[in-house]
């Protein structure tokens, strides 16, 4: 019999029933079968409600299981939704991005690329690939401003956002483009940097543009050499770094003598010309380093530094003339050009940009008034002549209101019969310490501060005045001439005033004469035309004074309605002894003749001048000999007096 279930057991051995008994007791074998069936009753009981239990979880479970489906596909839409939203939007990005130069970035937290939109490419040339992995500043090609650097990298290291950071660099191909990025830091979750995303956009054309702006700014578009802008700026940072390391350093001031003449005879083109290879000249002749800027016009600066040494700068300034004389052909023509510099030291003749370049400048005039061609240092003299001339200045403002300025007279000698047929203004100003100055020693000044069109208008005013007052006490004086300067003759009131002085004085436009050098006339030929057809229909008569010493072409002066021209007292100088003053004066007095001119010699000091200029045929002369510049009563008693032939006035 195979061994009993011990539960069995159990309920047999407490009914006393042995299995091996065979005689049961039947009492007890009912109550084992109702224990048994009992047993089984509960078993059924207990497995049912287990059951039913299972049968409810799997119900929940069910439920559970389909919310959590619902919410999964709901979910499912939403994701699907969302990507089809957001390809839309990167669609509408990327296709922004392709229309416009832009592209998208991103650095690491190492700052090194990891992303770069495809429009990189297609704007820069420059492959993705060849960027990812690296960082910017590593590349050496890299360049922009240091300020725009600084402030670049303060704020990368500050972990901040940074917006139109420019800078240049070379693309593999060694083609050069300009890119402005704008970028922000990304952090995590925790806070902690990731690195940097941005746009980025290629600026080349913009930059090159501004580039050349700004180098049309900084230099001479005529001689390419750095210009005026360009020049105060270094001289500003050579005065600090001097100062920084106490070094010295010299400025030329270098201006060419003589250029506007050329320029006016030959135009602009040829003007032009001269100043551009005057600029390779200069440039030439010094070390590269040494900075050559042209200010305007024909003046030209070249800052040496390092160069203290008196002899060595003197040195360099003859090595600059020789450049600037060496002979220029322009238009097929020869032509010889001189230059005049002046030199100020840093520190010892300025302290500032503006001081040290003034003296510099100061001290190309005193090389100018001492010849041209020449090579002046500053020195405290001229500081003196600079005091001396805004003395002279202020003392000229009040010249006028206090009277001081008086004219004289001189006569002007028919050669043939000794008859005066003119005389001509000076100026004089009676200079209440000084005595009487002539005007050589105050009209350039009146002329440079502006003042000499307010002393010309009382000139004009005073020769009229005189002319009435001559008529008025019975004289019948000969044609006055005024001198007029260049400024006088630019100023748009010349016209006007002289009007009213004619109407003022009751004076005819006959009775005065204008004398204009021919550098006046020739500073714009056109202008001038205009002017002096104008003072020719009214009636005034016009010389050309001091004519020989500009651009002496008769044929040119031709075209102004002159009636005489006046020889410079540096021809007649010569006189009779020098052939090539004679040749001049004899050449310039035909050819004026057959230009209907009258010719007046200036300067005529001794009876062989007068003599021989007689012989060549002039008309009339003027000077020390028949007559010095006198006070207008002087004059008058001249008047009186029987003419006689001026030939034998000695
Ligand atoms: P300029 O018009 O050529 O005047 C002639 C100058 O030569 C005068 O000098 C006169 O004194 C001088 N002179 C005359 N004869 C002789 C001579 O035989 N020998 C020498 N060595 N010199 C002689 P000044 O009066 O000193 O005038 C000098 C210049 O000043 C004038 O030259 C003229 O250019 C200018 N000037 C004079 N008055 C005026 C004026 O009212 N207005 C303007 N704008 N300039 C004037
Ligand atoms: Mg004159
Ligand atoms: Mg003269």
């Amino acid at each position: 019999m195979p061994p009993l279930h011990p539960l069995l057991k159990r309920q047999l051995k407490r009914l006393g029933l042995e299995v091996e008994c065979d005689a049961p007791d039947a009492e007890r074998w009912r109550e084992l079968v109702r224990r048994v069936s009992r047993a089984y009753e509960e078993h059924d009981q207990e497995r049912y409600l287990l059951e039913r239990s299972q049968d409810l979880a799997s119900q929940e479970m069910a439920a559970l299981y389909a919310t959590v489906r619902a919410d999964r596909d709901l979910l499912d839409s939403r994701v699907r939704e969302r990507t089809e939203a957001l390809a839309l939007s990167e669609g509408r990005l990327s296709s922004l991005l392709s229309l416009s130069a832009d592209w998208i970035w991103e650095q690491d937290a190492e700052l090194r690329f990891s992303y770069f939109s495809d429009g990189i490419e297609a704007a820069t040339g420059i492959a993705p690939t060849w960027l990812i992995g690296k960082q910017r500043m590593s590349s050496d090609a890299f360049d922009a401003p240091a300020e725009a650097i600084v402030a670049y990298e303060a704020c990368v290291d500050g972990r901040k956002a940074f917006r139109d950071f420019t800078y240049g660099f070379t693309r593999p191909d060694g083609v050069r483009r300009f890119i402005r990025i704008s970028g922000e830091p990304v952090f995590d979750d925790s806070g902690s940097f990731r690195g940097y995303r941005g746009v980025g956009r290629d600026v080349t054309q913009s930059t090159v543009a501004e580039q050349k702006v700004h180098e049309l700014a900084r230099f001479d578009s005529l001689t390419g050499l750095p210009n005026r802008n360009m020049f105060l700026g270094e001289l500003d940072r050579t005065i600090a770094r001097a100062r920084r390391h106490a070094t010295a350093f010299a400025v030329f001031f270098i201006d060419l003598d003589r250029f506007k003449n050329i320029n006016d005879t030959l135009g602009h083109d040829a003007g032009d010309e001269l100043l551009k290879t005057m600029a390779a000249r200069l440039r030439g002749a010094v070390r590269e380093s040494d900075l050559v800027a042209r200010l305007g016009g024909d003046e030209f600066v070249v800052l040496l530094e390092g160069e203290a040494d008196a002899a060595d700068l003197s040195t360099i300034a003859h090595k600059l003339l020789a450049a600037i004389g060496e002979p220029i052909t322009i238009q097929g023509c020869s032509f010889l050009v001189t230059g005049s510099i002046g030199i100020g030291l840093y520190p010892g003749d300025g302290e500032d940009a503006a001081e040290l370049l003034k003296h510099a400048d100061a001290a190309m005039y005193l090389a100018k008034d001492r010849g041209k061609n020449n090579v002046q240092f500053y020195t405290s003299d001229l500081a003196e002549l600079a005091a001396r001339q805004f003395e002279v200045e202020s003392a000229l403002r009040f010249a006028l209101t206090r009277g001081e300025l008086l004219l004289h007279f001189q006569p002007k000698i028919d050669i043939a019969s000794g008859r005066m047929l003119g005389v001509e203004a000076l100026v004089r100003w009676n200079h209440p310490t000084r005595g009487l100055v002539p005007p050589g020693d105050f009209i350039p000044l009146a002329e440079e501060r502006g003042l000499i069109v307010p002393i010309g208008r009382w000139v004009i005013q005073a020769a009229c005045r005189q002319i009435r007052d001559w008529r008025d006490a019975g004289f019948s004086p000969p044609p006055v001439a005024v001198n007029l300067s260049a400024r006088q003759f630019a100023n748009d009131r010349l016209i006007g005033d002289l009007g009213d002085a004619f109407s003022r004085y009751d004076v005819a436009p006959g009775q005065l004469e204008v004398e204009l050098t021919e550098s006046v006339l020739m500073s714009d030929p056109e202008r001038a035309k205009q002017v002096l057809e104008q003072l020719h229909a009214m009636g005034v008569k016009i010389s050309i004074d001091d004519f020989g010493t500009g651009y002496s072409s008769l044929s040119y002066l031709k075209r102004f309605p002159a009636q005489a021209v006046k020889i410079d007292r540096s021809f007649i100088s010569g006189l009779p002894s020098d052939g090539d003053d004679t040749a001049i004066t004899h050449a310039v007095i035909a050819m004026a003749h057959s230009l209907g001119l009258n010719v007046v010699a200036e300067g005529v000091e001794t009876a062989a001048q007068l003599a021989l200029l007689h012989k060549l045929g002039c008309d009339e002369a003027q000077g020390f000999l028949l007559g010095r510049p006198m006070p207008a009563a002087d004059l008058a008693a001249r008047l009186t007096m029987a003419p006689r032939p001026a030939v034998h006035a000695t």
